[in-house]
Parts: C-alpha cells; structure tokens; sequence
C-alpha cells in the first residue's frame, strides 16, 4: 500500500468507473489555469504537461480546454504541501501525488499536486507530470478509478514514455460513456471480403451480408498491433492488404490480421509532400490500381504497383468530384460505385465515367439506429 498512487479512493468496480450521481460538465468548453508552479521544472515545462494532458481527454471527446491567468477556472491548477486549503492534506514524499475533484461548482474540477513530490517532465527519475497529471484530469472530467492495471485511471503509478502515450482503450471507454466521440475526429469506411466497416478512434462496426446488425469492437482486436484511433485506412484489394494511417509519421499495412514486415513506416515514403500531417480518408479503386488519399480539399492519387505517387496532383477535389466542396470524413468503393463522405452526404460517384450518380443521406449505410445514436450524429452530420 506504499505505491506511489493517486489520493483519490477507489471504488469496487470492472474496468472504468465514474462517480457515484455520474457528475459531468454540462458545457464542451471548459476553462483552465495554473496557479502556481512547482520548483521542480520550468514554467514551460510545466505549462506544456498541462496542455499536453488535457489535450489527451480533447481528443477522444467534444471537449476543448482554454487556458485563462486570471479568475475562476472550472479546472483550477495548484502544486501544495501538506494542508493545502481543502480537507484533504498532503502525506509528505511517496504514496499520495495528487488528488482531483469531480466535476461541480467551486472546488469541483480541481487538480492538485503534492509538492513534496519530485516532477520531472520526461525523466523516469521521479513522477513524470503529464501523466500524473493526465490521470487527474480524468477525476477532473467525471472518471473515477479503474481495475484494469492498462488503464490511465488505474490509481497506482507507473511510467510510460510522455513522447509516445496514448490513451489506452479503457479510458477512452470510460470518457466517451460521459461525454460521446470528438466529431472533428475522422473516419474512414472500408468494404472487405463481404463486409463493411466503419471505423472511428479506436472502435470499429461491421456487419456481414447475413447480418445487417452492426457489431462494435475494438480495433485492436482484430489487429492487435493496430494503432490506437486512426485517421483514415483502406485496403488494397490487389494485393490483399489493408493500411491504416495516423498522423505523418506512421502507415501501418496489415496482411489478413498480421503486420506487415517493415512497417509501420512514415506517411512521406508514400511521396506525400512534407506539408502533410494527416490524411482525411483513403480508399483503393481497383479499376486503375491507384489509391486516392484526400487531404483537406485536394487529393492525391498513389500507384500502388510502381509505389509513386501521381504526376499532376494534388488535384483540388471539385476538378474531379463534381458537387464535393468541403472535405471528405471517410470513402468507400462498393458496387463499383465510389462514396464520399462529406458533411451529412454521401457523393456516389462512377470513376470511370467522371459522373456524380447520387447525393445520399450518409445514414444511407447505416441501418443500425445504435449506430446511429452513438456515432452518426457526431461524425457524419
Ligand atoms: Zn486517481
Ligand atoms: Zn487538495
């Protein structure tokens, strides 16, 4: 019972938990700020973690965070030693780091740190801030503690690497049974083998021709050295792999479950310029082997067999895809048709005739009203 933990007490629970009346903000748009800093790190290294932490939570959910210096934040910042102003003190170096109150009015939201703790911002020299941090800001957001030891709300602590932390399932989980998906978060559609796929942070739905029901899992379940959330993916029909993209630096290629060899590799090896962070949505038209990646309102088109890219691209998207005037959310072949996802429409396009066929509502693929509920209002519309 000395482990160095969070001081918040755990309840008796299966993986996450929230408190007890399910607590949460009833607004997106939160207020932070930092009332005082800890001799341990520099200022900016401590304004950094913080951002940093909250941004963990703003990703998988609706929820912004802006930083104000002065007044009553919703979620106020402070580093203390022992009684601190709250009926909670501090125990001195080890055990209790932090503790953080529930969402509510005055003290609610709160985080607060023991300054008789050692912070650092990256060594595994002392108790890494982000990730303390990150940790409270759930108790911050309405999350209690969870049993799974994988879990960012499990209240022991252990260090992870700041650089390469994600959000791990169970407290994505967690927070988006209190506060639903982020809908600028992007999602791509994809058709293999008879089944259809959506795909959205780090869940996927499918259904199969026999069963028009969608099924939710996991990514990671089906690929289990899959990133967790992506941001766009398509498979390659030809040469039966299917790829999934997340940020510049990393396209993961799958062939049947297995990773394969040699990735994941960075987005530029796909000749992709420099400027380009993330892509939007991806898909393989098998007529002409090109793999057509969307960026924004531009797209590129990739030969999957020479392994370059196009000449003449981007091509910005209305040159190409009469009627598309923002950018695609998530793209499909299917039939011999291409969809493009864009705002509450589905553009069905025939590639080999250059002709927009059909505007549908996207809900058009979505029989599901599950789906609907949980995932459609936020993505698509
Ligand atoms: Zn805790
Ligand atoms: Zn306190």
């Amino acid at each position: 019972m000395k482990k160095p933990r969070c001081g918040v007490p755990d309840v008796d629970i299966a993986g996450f938990s929230t408190f007890g009346k399910m607590p949460k903000w009833q607004k997106a748009s939160l207020t932070y700020r930092i009332e005082n800093y800890t001799p341990d790190m520099s200022v900016s290294e401590v304004d950094d973690s913080i951002k940093k932490a909250l941004e963990v939570w703003a990703k998988v959910t609706p929820l912004r965070f802006t930083r104000i210096s002065s007044g009553t934040a919703d979620i106020m910042i402070s580093f203390g030693r022992g009684k601190h102003g709250d009926y909670y003190p501090f125990d001195g170096p080890g055990k209790t780091l932090a503790h953080a109150f529930a969402p509510a009015p005055g003290i609610g939201g709160d985080a607060h740190f023991d300054e008789d703790e050692n912070f650092t911002f990256r060594s595994s020299r002392g108790y890494i801030l982000f990730l303390v941090a990150a940790h409270e800001f759930g108790h911050s957001l309405g999350l209690s503690h969870s049993d799974d030891p994988g879990a960012l709300m499990y209240p022991v602590y252990r260090y992870k690497n700041p650089d390469t932390f994600v959000l791990p399932p169970d407290d994505i989980k967690g927070i988006q049974s209190l506060y639903g998906l982020n809908p600028n978060k992007n999602s791509f559609v994809a058709e293999t083998q008879g089944q259809m796929l959506f795909f959205k942070d780090s869940f996927l739905w499918h259904n199969s021709p026999q069963n028009r029901t969608l099924q939710k899992s996991l990514i990671t379940d089906f690929w289990p050295k899959a990133p967790v959330g992506v941001d766009a993916a398509y498979e390659n029909q030809q040469s039966d792999r299917i790829f999934f993209f997340k940020g510049m630096c990393k396209v993961w290629a799958f062939s049947d479950y297995d990773l394969v060899p040699g990735y994941p590799k960075r987005l530029s090896s796909f000749g992709l310029p420099r400027g380009v962070r993330n892509l939007d949505a991806a898909l393989y038209d098998a007529d002409s082997g090109k793999s057509l990646f969307f960026v924004g309102n531009n797209y590129f088109s990739y030969d999957d067999a020479r392994e370059t890219m196009d000449r003449g691209f981007p091509k910005r998207l209305d040159q190409t895809f009469s009627g598309l005037t923002n950018k695609v959310n998530a793209a499909l072949q299917y039939r011999g048709f291409t969809y493009l996802f864009s705002g509450p429409h589905v553009f069905a396009y025939d590639l080999k005739t250059g002709r927009l066929n059909r505007v549908l509502r996207s809900s058009y693929f979505l029989n599901c009203t599950n789906f609907q509920d949980s995932l459609l209002s936020n993505v698509f519309v």
